[in-house]
């Protein structure tokens, strides 16, 4: 089969690997039907997640076919449609028992594309099946759940859920890059009062204001900390949403939520930030940190279902699983390409597509 393969920093191919196979009686396999590339598929290229070792088949997002089910598999069956949450779960540790599965400690979490090879792949095989893939009704397109996969939970786990978004509260995400962009879109299911979106790129604003922000700031341009008191009376955000990772972002997140706010960070951090305790330790401030555990995706599904959550504007772009190299480029040069996410799409991906209640319905 092909495959995206890592060969090392700055290296990658579309190169014949030997078809996967069932390992372990609790795997399957599947066809990918359709897939995507994420932020930290370009994170291992550039060599910053050294143990993924070269060799590795990159991807964690994706929707697949059963081809093959091993011995003690009992809830899908040769034929089932699946999604493939970035996260698997044993299903058996602590963890997985608390639904914490982004914490598992029996071979699970984060493995697709990082530990094992993963899904951007014609085929790929599927530990823990029956703990970690979601059957998907015939009614919803590959496209229309896809970002189930990874940016939705993640944004709704980490940052809306974690944050405790409440009706009325001002809600400051900072970053407006595909994860912040879930963010704002998940945070309007809870009714915030005002969406506040803080980016240095104008385009990603605009984007911003689509997912449902109200107001956005270009923090380049303008000083945000003082906009966003005038917003407040002087008092900042009920809540701010990291979703950037940088020490930069996370210090403005901190610095911009109100006596008793919250602060969810759901972006990954390479350094070290500082944490101003000096000013924050009489502010009666949260500040929450997470790996997604995707226990989300089937209530997001039920929403995707309703035609009350529609994911698929965050699709910008199409290319057939062959051409998952362009993909790749396209998708790192976001600041000119304006790319979301890419859509990869094999020969058997859905084009079926849900006659949704309302146009634009969710947000
Ligand atoms: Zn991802
Ligand atoms: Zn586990």
């Amino acid at each position: 089969m092909k495959a995206l393969v890592y060969h090392g920093p700055g290296q990658r191919g579309w190169d014949t690997v030997p078809d996967p196979t069932i390992i372990d009686a609790t795997d399957i396999v599947v066809r990918i039907d359709t897939s995507t590339i994420c932020g930290s598929d370009l994170h291992i290229l550039k060599g910053d997640v050294p143990e993924t070792p070269p060799g590795t088949i990159l991807g964690h997002e994706a929707i697949g076919t059963v081809q093959e089910v091993g011995a003690s598999v009992s809830t899908v069956v040769v034929g089932d449609r699946v999604l493939l949450s970035c996260i698997s779960s044993c299903g058996r540790c602590r963890f997985c028992k608390e639904h914490r599965y982004g914490l598992c400690l029996g071979g699970g979490g984060w493995i697709f594309g990082h530990l094992i090879n993963g899904l951007q792949a014609e085929y790929a095989r599927i530990p823990f099946a029956d703990n970690s893939v979601y059957k998907l009704p015939d009614e919803v397109s590959d496209e229309q759940v896809l970002f189930l996969t990874d940016i939705l939970p993640t944004a709704y786990e980490v940052g809306v859920l974690n944050g405790l978004v409440s009706p009325g509260d001002t809600v400051a995400v900072v970053g407006a890059g595909p994860v912040g962009l879930a963010a704002i879109l998940t945070a309007q299911l809870y009714t915030p009062g005002r969406t506040i979106a803080i980016d240095l790129n104008d385009a990603r604003l605009e984007s911003a204001t689509k997912f449902g922000a109200d107001t956005t700031i270009n923090n380049g341009h303008v000083d945000a900390i003082a906009q966003i008191m005038e917003l407040t009376d002087g008092l900042g955000a009920d809540v701010a949403l990291e979703a950037v990772g940088t020490p930069a972002t996370f210090e403005l997140a901190a610095e911009l939520i109100r006596p008793g706010g919250r602060v969810a960070n759901i972006g990954v951090h390479g350094h070290s930030a500082t944490l101003h305790l000096e000013t924050l330790w009489g502010r009666d401030v949260t500040i929450t940190t997470g790996l997604v555990d995707s226990y989300t995706i089937p209530q997001l599904m039920r929403l995707v279902t309703s035609g009350r959550l529609d994911p698929t504007p965050f699709a910008t772009h199409h290319y057939s699983l062959e051409d998952t190299m362009d993909g790749y480029d396209t998708f790192a040069d976001a600041a000119n390409t304006h790319a979301l996410k890419v859509v990869l799409e094999g020969a058997q991906s859905s084009t079926r597509h849900l006659e949704l209640a309302a146009a634009g319905a969710g947000v």
